[in-house]
């Protein structure tokens, strides 16, 4: 069989296409899955997750003195152009008519108001593969593949963590995605064969933590639409936020676990719901964290694996964020044999579960967790065995 082109060599042939030649600079940029660490972000806990070996491809040449970039975005075959003076127009909120399929340009319109480009004129053609929608962060790998082509273009160069601040940006004033720093930060300084560890309150940190090679990765799409996911999203960071304020804590992953049996039920809140749960979930999932990197500078996979059963068994019966889709392939993945251990990976109700499969057995496990779901759900999921690749990086080109 004939191997598809990747992401780069389509952005490369369609940018010589559209450009002639002229000399071009490209870079490329990962999606991302979380090991670790669920719903710590915005709790100034830690996360861990691994850049994957998906990107998206941006390859950029100045076409004269102007101040337009004509930017086609490949995989969708669309054609924007942008002007300086009007990127503004792309702000989230200001936007009143932006047609299904035209979102892409808001995160094209920010990076290039954000990198405060005024000129000279621009051919930008964008490839990727990282599905997109699917939780495996495919619009941080658009942002900071753009930002990281864009910075060499004009001669702006910036430390990776600056750049994933602004692309986090971006998505919070361009997109209306209020989102941590996760997805950016290991878009843009991943390394391959290792997870990050990386700290979510400021000063931002993070550390290299080196993957064991007895384990497979494969992230499983349940397909479900994540209908309930925002409010339900909400809903858990103002319980967070309610319960680090009667602990007398700034960040709830500092607390002290709560005990089973014992609740803390906020007064100022009419309706008397139960916090202990969730700071259950928060606390025990930051010491969850820790544990699985020292599991793996230890090298024991076994014990990574059981602390992802142990994060899904919390996720599900203290944060209540599961469903019976993810609980369905977590279940069936830790019960086939195949694997040393799965849980859901992402906000929840919906959305990827994240299985660590023994050396050789994902192509399997694959199989059997695709006809357990079908014999359960009636309908298909799908199945991408990943790798952990490396962070943004510029291409060089001829
Ligand atoms: P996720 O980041 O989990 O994949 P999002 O909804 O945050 O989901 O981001 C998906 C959006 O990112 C797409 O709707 C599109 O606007 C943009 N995007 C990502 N990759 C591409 C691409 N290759 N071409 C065009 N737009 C893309
Ligand atoms: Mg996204």
């Amino acid at each position: 069989m004939i191997p598809l082109p990747t992401a780069r060599q389509r952005a490369l042939a369609a940018h010589r296409d559209r450009s002639g030649g002229v000399k071009c600079f490209a870079a490329a940029a990962p999606g991302r899955v979380n090991l670790l660490g669920e719903h710590t972000d915005y709790n100034g806990g830690d996360v861990l997750p691994i850049a994957i070996n998906l990107e998206c491809c941006a390859v950029i040449s100045h076409h004269d003195a102007g101040s337009r970039a004509e930017v086609h975005a490949v995989d969708l075959r669309d054609t924007a152009v942008f002007e300086a003076d009007d990127l503004d127009v792309y702000r989230a909120g200001q936007r009143t008519h932006a047609a299904p399929g035209e979102s892409w340009r808001a995160y094209v319109a920010g990076v290039l108001a954000l990198m405060r480009w005024r000129g000279p004129g621009l051919h930008i053609t964008i490839a990727g593969d990282v599905p997109r929608g699917s939780g495996l962060s495919s619009s941080a790998a658009f942002e900071v593949a753009l930002a990281t082509a864009l910075g060499q273009a004009l001669g702006q160069s910036s430390d990776p963590i600056v750049r994933a601040r602004l692309c986090q940006r971006v998505e919070h004033e361009f997109a209306g995605v209020p989102c941590g720093l996760m997805d950016q930060a290991v878009s843009c300084v991943a390394i391959p064969g290792h997870a990050l560890l990386l700290r979510c309150r400021e000063p931002v940190s993070f550390r290299h933590v080196p993957l064991p090679p007895s384990a497979e990765v494969l992230v499983v799409d349940t397909l479900v639409p994540r209908t309930l996911a925002s409010t339900a999203y909400a809903a858990r960071v103002a319980g967070c936020r309610a319960a680090a304020g009667l602990l007398g804590v700034k960040h709830l992953a500092d607390a002290s676990p709560i005990p089973f049996g014992e609740s803390l039920i906020d007064p100022a809140h009419e309706s008397g719901e139960d916090l202990a749960p969730l700071v259950r979930h928060v606390t025990t999932e930051q010491a969850r964290v820790s544990a699985a990197a020292a599991a793996m500078e230890a090298g024991d996979v076994a014990r990574l694996g059981a602390l992802l059963n142990e994060s899904h068994a919390s996720l599900r019966d203290e944060y209540r964020v599961s469903c019976p889709e993810l609980d369905c392939v977590v279940d069936t993945s830790v019960r086939s044999g195949f694997a040393w251990g799965a849980k859901m990976t992402g906000a929840g109700f919906g959305g990827c579960a994240v299985v660590l499969a023994h050396p050789g057995a994902s192509h399997r496990l694959a199989e059997h967790i695709t006809s357990s779901f079908q014999r359960r759900f009636g309908r298909a999921c799908s199945t991408l065995a990943v790798r952990a690749g490396g962070g943004a990086a510029c291409i060089d080109v001829e």
